[in-house]
């Protein structure tokens, strides 16, 4: 993307694209080339509260708009984001550095959750019991809530966006996004296609920006929910903050997966699966392999194979042929990352593969080579904390009981893998692991749009999760109506 293309977003409010009323804007950049591709306006308060009013007058009529009608705009607006499958991957690419297959894998999984929300006729109906007693009957019916804030971080701009609005606006709410400010192009043409599906104006709104708009939207009296979506310090702040104003919160959080490798896996499949989870969108996904408890007794085995693999990887601009990894987000979180590799080495950790030397990620952008440490330790930051980059620890561990002591000492816990090829590991694998998303022989275990993305302890702050019934429910409140007829 050349210079002349650099873009000037605008927020958008009641279906016109306007100016923020803050004349500050901060430059976007395509982290594969570290080229300006846009500025996004970084909005006031004033600007979060001209959008939640729209939101707000627009609620009072959209709730009453009937179910299925609702359905029928959600159906066209997938067609339409079939129709731009492409297009929408490679504005991901561009602005967030994964690969263009990943991309499309992304818009994908966008698409489903359009599918689930345009079941929202089905979704929504109640439930009756004729007779709770004597000439008595009790049913029960569900509303929208208001209007609902959206906050979205940078490493899946549709997706994450897409786990929240679809169903929120089908189940008859209205929407406020703020976009992650680092990936906010993406989003803009989403609502482009809204509107093109016919979207009545006000029911979905972007206001871009930072903390200030964050926290308009969590103090704004107007805002019934929030859905949140990032790392763990802010969604502990978000959380506390929104239900301080005792508004509805759920905050999706940071994470630090852990897969487990028994000595009967199929090691094939296992590392394949694992470099994939490790490595795909430059170990910046939520659910990323990130620590790998392997029983000792095949450990050589598992790093050897992995790292032959590793090596075949084509490190590049994810929008070039046979691309696997792209760059990080940013530069600081280049050096961040730089930092972290230095940090195992100095923790004692053996460096097994050096992504700082990597010849294709020497280039322009914001590249680190995957990065594979062995002999990784509980007391270790790297063990620790969530990198968010292409680095990949390995515990040695004596067999399934230690490997899964090990990773219930992590204070995150949303998925977790097992390889194996035997069903009482995995019974007590499923039985005794600390993690809401699980995978059996497969790297990156993240539930579909009907099931709910289900993270515990410090990967999630709430009730209901985001996705399936759980999302249905978040965004809809509910009447008991109890009758005589007399
Ligand atoms: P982030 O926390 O930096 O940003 C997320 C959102 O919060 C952005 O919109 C950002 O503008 C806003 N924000 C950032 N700092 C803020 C502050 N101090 N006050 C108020 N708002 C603030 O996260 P990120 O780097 O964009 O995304 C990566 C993180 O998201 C990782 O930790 C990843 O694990 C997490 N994530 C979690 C899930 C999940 O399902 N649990 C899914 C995707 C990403």
């Amino acid at each position: 993307m050349s210079q002349t293309k650099v873009k000037s977003l605008q927020n958008y409010v009641g279906g016109k694209w306007v100016e923020a009323e803050s004349d500050k804007t901060e430059a976007v950049y395509n982290p594969a080339t570290g080229e300006v591709i846009a500025h996004v306006p970084i909005s006031s308060l004033d600007d979060v509260d001209q959008a939640v009013n729209v939101a707000t007058e627009a609620f009072q009529t959209w709730k009453e708009v009937p179910v299925p009608k609702r359905a029928r705009i959600l159906f066209k607006y997938q067609q339409l984001l079939v129709d731009h499958w492409d297009e929408l991957a490679e504005i991901i690419t561009i602005e967030n550095g994964k690969s263009f297959k990943e991309a499309q894998g992304e818009v994908q999984r966008g698409i489903e959750n359009v599918e689930f929300a345009a079941g929202a006729p089905s979704l929504m109906m109640g439930e009756q019991l004729p007779s709770i007693a004597e000439g008595l009957e009790s049913g029960v019916y569900q509303y929208p809530i208001g209007v609902i804030g959206g906050i979205t971080p940078f490493n899946f701009p549709m997706m994450v966006p897409a786990w929240m609005f679809p169903i929120a606006i089908a189940t008859g709410n209205t929407f406020v996004l703020k976009p992650s400010e680092r990936t906010p192009l993406l989003a803009n043409r989403l609502a482009e296609l809204l509107e093109e599906a016919g979207l009545p104006k006000g029911v979905f709104n972007i206001v871009h920006g930072a903390h200030d708009v964050v926290n308009g939207l969590l103090d704004h009296k107007d805002v019934a929910a929030i859905s949140f979506v990032g790392s763990q310090p802010v969604a502990e702040y978000v959380y506390k903050r929104g239900t301080d104003n005792l508004k509805r919160v759920q905050a999706l959080s940071g994470a630090k997966n852990h897969s487990i490798v028994l000595r009967d896996a199929n090691m094939d499949n296992a590392t394949t699966q694992i470099l994939n989870a490790a490595f795909g969108s430059a170990g910046e996904r939520c659910m990323a392999a990130s620590v790998v408890a392997v029983e000792e007794s095949v450990a050589d085995e598992f790093i050897e194979q992995l790292t032959q693999k590793t090596n075949e990887i084509k490190i590049g601009n994810g929008l070039d042929e046979g691309v696997f990894l792209g760059p990080v987000i940013r530069d600081n979180h280049k050096e961040r990352t730089l930092n972290y590799i230095e940090t195992g080495e100095k923790e004692g950790a053996k460096l097994v593969r050096d992504g700082r030397s990597d010849k294709d990620a020497q280039r322009e952008g914001y590249f680190v080579g995957p990065t594979i440490f062995d002999h990784v330790t509980t007391e270790m930051k790297i063990w620790q904390d969530e990198m968010f980059a292409p680095i990949l620890s390995i515990a040695r561990v004596q067999d399934l009981d230690s490997a899964v002591e090990l990773t219930n000492q992590s204070r995150f816990a949303n998925g977790a893998c097992i390889f194996t090829n035997d069903g009482g590991s995995v019974r007590k694998f499923r039985e005794t692991i600390d993690a809401g998303m699980l995978g059996v022989n497969i790297g990156v275990p993240a539930p579909m749009a009907f099931f709910p993305f289900s993270g515990w302890k410090d990967s999630f702050y709430g009730d209901l999760h985001a996705n399936g019934k759980d999302g249905l429910n978040f965004y809809t409140r509910k009447k008991v109506v109890t009758t005589r007829w007399v």
